[in-house]
């Protein structure tokens, strides 16, 4: 899916924003493209490195079918290369691997383990974009929805190819979206095609939570941040929830500690001063802020524990029992969830 032909043999991807030029026999930049005799393969279809069941807090999406159960799945690759990935075992390796799982295993796994949704996540789902497009329509046909979890470097083509299945996306920011630490921690060039997708996504109506991932010291700045929350509130609008989530160390960026928590209270207060409605902080179990408040009245309206909805304050209509606001939350409560993950391998 969207690449073209030229006539030398190599071939141009425009699925994410790298739009990488492949010669004949080479692969791009993500590792699972590759071009054979002038045609663009996908190497990881229906090979899935990863599946588990998730609360759909986990990815994170707070105001969108809360409390429901997502089939998540991955393949191996990823269009960045970010010194903090938490999951470079199957994002950064260059050997292929994955298990069986065509797009019909997926949507089968999902109902047999009672979701209500499918989850394209962990590595880039961009990049596996055939693989989510064929699980997506057939899990749409059965009354699932769908979920991306991406870094949102990915082309306003591709957006616009998958929106007809896409319900909901979580957009993860990194370092405030200063790009001169993509460039240096994720060998990211330019941040820009993130908020064109983004613009796009909006568009299509596709439901948006964005994340942002607050690194000591090289991403922590508060100006970005509010920047960030300001460009959220003006073109995505103020409804959009924003979650401030807490670096730990891995991979290769061990030398940064974990994110204190002052840090990401002074974020929350600037993103909250932007005029975004919905700000949470994220890997910070039993915070405050893990829960959502009225915008109007500041009454608790959900309340979390990690990705747990430990109660469920609002009445008809997702109102605010005090002052009777609207919340903005997407389609309904799923009671029941556990907010306990688990692996299917
Ligand atoms: S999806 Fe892969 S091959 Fe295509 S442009 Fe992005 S990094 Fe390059």
């Amino acid at each position: 899916m969207l690449y073209r032909k030229r006539q030398d043999g190599k071939v141009d991807c425009f699925l994410c924003a790298r739009r990488c030029l492949i010669n004949d026999g080479a692969t791009g930049f993500c590792l699972v493209r590759k071009n054979e005799n002038g045609t663009l393969f996908s190497l990881v279809y229906g090979k899935a490195i990863s599946a588990s069941v998730d609360p759909i807090e986990k990815k994170p999406l707070s105001h969108f079918n809360p409390g429901a159960l997502v089939m998540s799945i991955a393949t191996m690759g990823c269009n960045f290369r970010c010194q903090f990935c938490d999951n470079w075992m199957i994002s950064q390796e260059k050997n292929i691997d994955g298990k069986n799982l065509p797009p019909e295993q997926v949507v089968k796994a999902a109902g047999e383990n009672s979701c209500q949704g499918i989850s394209y996540t962990y590595t880039e789902p961009t990049i596996f974009m055939e693989y989510a497009y064929d699980t997506a329509k057939l899990a749409r046909q059965v009354g699932f929805f769908n979920t991306f979890v991406t870094n949102g470097y990915m082309t306003p083509e591709a957006v616009k190819m998958i929106a007809p299945y896409l319900d909901a996306a979580t957009v993860d920011f990194k370092g405030g979206a200063d790009p001169e630490f993509y460039r240096a921690v994720s060998a990211v060039p330019s941040v820009a095609p993130i908020f064109e997708a983004l613009k796009e996504m909006k568009r299509k109506d596709i439901h948006v939570e964005i994340t942002n991932l607050v690194v000591p010291k090289i991403g922590d700045s508060l100006e970005r941040i509010k920047e960030l929350a300001v460009w959220i509130r003006d073109a995505l609008g103020k409804d959009t929830p924003f979650h401030l989530l807490r670096f730990h160390p891995d991979y290769k960026l061990t030398s940064a500690p974990a994110t204190p928590v002052e840090t990401l209270e002074k974020a929350y207060v600037a993103a909250k001063e932007a005029g975004l409605n919905y700000v949470y902080l994220g890997n910070v179990p039993g915070h405050a802020c893990e829960s959502t408040y009225c915008p109007n009245c500041n009454e608790l309206v959900v309340k979390r524990y990690a990705f747990e909805i430990v109660r469920w304050n609002l009445v008809k209509d997702m109102r605010c029992p005090v002052c009777g606001t609207q919340v903005a939350i997407k389609g309904k409560l799923h009671a029941g969830g556990h907010g306990l993950p688990y692996a299917l391998f």
